[in-house]
């Protein structure tokens, strides 16, 4: 991100103490795979139990607006408890666990069925993604929700996305749609999460306990001192408290994605954004690409080996994936989505990668031709054993 510095001193020795360097704000026209994150209070009326239709219907406006000029969109939406307690007449107040199941599994219909048909009418074609913990975190699931919403974007579907609730029980549940939401945008390699909340923003302070507060326009790294104020920001009242959000902060721009936090209460939400409305804008350095690239190179343990010949060995220093031809040996016990070392003939060490097969399949279609790869294993898979996306080279 390029920086402009506020105060200019003009002198030759500049005072450090009066050279504020303040970061650019980004613009939203800058991105072009965002995750967009609905909460359930700005879709949800909670008096009446009802879609707010008007609203949504000028959210998807503004979001078939960025589709429209070939952004990827993803929405992740709350709203199915919400919505499913009152279609079963359930009380108001905390529910338990099962109930909370159960309206999930009823209002999860009218949610998708609200965002399905909003998006329709623009054109766009909509497609129901329900995660759950595991497929966020467990590798293999991982890359198989990562696929499915790879290729929603590639055929220019929206894929609106929420927690499984009704079979997410309370150990292995996110709970909240904020933390979710920077999982998928991490997932999906987004450039911009925007978590569309009932405030502006992160404010110094609470506002409505502190006349002072104001709202703080750019974090450029979640520390401590971010999150403490977050602890204290109202946030113990609703699931998607100000915590969960700098939790998400943090998530998001760790994995190379920037986050803004803006007022969600108004018609064309996005538009105001756009327009550049108040709100709290969370920095990243990189870019989902080299974030992931980092994370592979550095962070995994490694589960096998795969070694290749010189001219695969050439062909990944030039940018190109790893095809089975090239493979001559592989050792090891690892899965699919695993990390494995790649090396060349010589033993050394030339990066690693998530590999895209089990070990026992692998072995099989080694020095194969990516063609054959059906006949060999009886089911089709991807033509690459490790994606250049999915690999980080030593010395790159
Ligand atoms: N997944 C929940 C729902 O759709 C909402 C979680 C949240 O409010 O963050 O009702």
């Amino acid at each position: 991100m390029k920086r402009r510095a506020k105060s200019s001193t003009g002198s030759a020795s500049p005072d450090p103490e009066r050279v504020s360097q303040v970061a650019e704000i980004p613009e939203l026209r800058q991105f072009n795979r965002i995750v967009v994150k609905v909460g359930s209070s700005l879709l949800v009326d909670r008096a009446a139990g009802a879609l707010k239709q008007a609203w949504l219907d000028a959210l998807v406006e503004d979001i078939a607006q960025l589709h429209g000029r070939g952004a990827d969109v993803l929405v992740v939406s709350s709203g199915a408890i919400a919505l499913g307690r009152t279609l079963l007449g359930l009380p108001k107040g905390a529910l338990k666990l099962e109930d909370s199941q159960a309206a999930a599994a009823v209002g999860q219909i009218s949610l998708a069925r609200a965002w399905s048909h909003a998006l329709h009418a623009r054109g766009i074609v909509a497609g129901q993604v329900l995660l759950t913990l595991n497929d966020t975190e467990e590798r293999r699931r991982y890359l198989n929700a990562r696929e499915t919403l790879a290729r929603l974007s590639a055929m220019r579907a929206i894929p609106v996305i929420n927690e499984n609730d009704t079979v997410a029980t309370s150990e292995i549940r996110y709970g909240d749609n904020d933390r979710l939401a920077a999982r998928v945008a991490t997932m999906a390699s987004a450039d911009l999460l925007v978590l569309l909340s009932d405030i502006e923003g992160l404010y110094s302070a609470p506002p409505k306990d502190d006349a002072n507060a104001r709202l703080i326009p750019v974090v450029e790294r979640v520390t401590g001192a971010i999150e403490a104020i977050a602890g204290g920001a109202a946030s113990e009242h609703s699931r998607g408290g100000m915590r969960t959000k700098i939790e998400a902060a943090r998530i998001a721009t760790q994995a190379g994605t920037h986050m803004v936090i803006a007022d969600g209460r108004v018609l064309h939400p996005l538009a105001r954004v756009a327009a550049k409305a108040p709100c709290t804008w969370f920095l990243t350095p990189s870019t989902p690409m080299q974030a992931r690239k980092v994370w592979i190179g550095g962070t995994l343990e490694t589960k096998g080996v795969v070694t290749v010949d010189a001219g695969a060995a050439r062909a990944l220093k030039s940018g190109k994936s790893l095809l089975p031809a090239g493979v001559v040996r592989v050792e090891g016990v690892f899965s699919r989505g695993d990390c494995v070392a790649i090396r060349d003939e010589h033993g050394s060490e030339v990066g690693r990668g998530l590999i895209a097969y089990d070990a026992l399949h692998a072995e099989r279609i080694r020095g194969r031709n990516s063609r054959d790869i059906a006949a060999l294993l009886g089911t089709p898979g991807r033509a690459e054993m490790i994606h250049r996306d999915d690999m980080a080279l030593d010395g790159a």
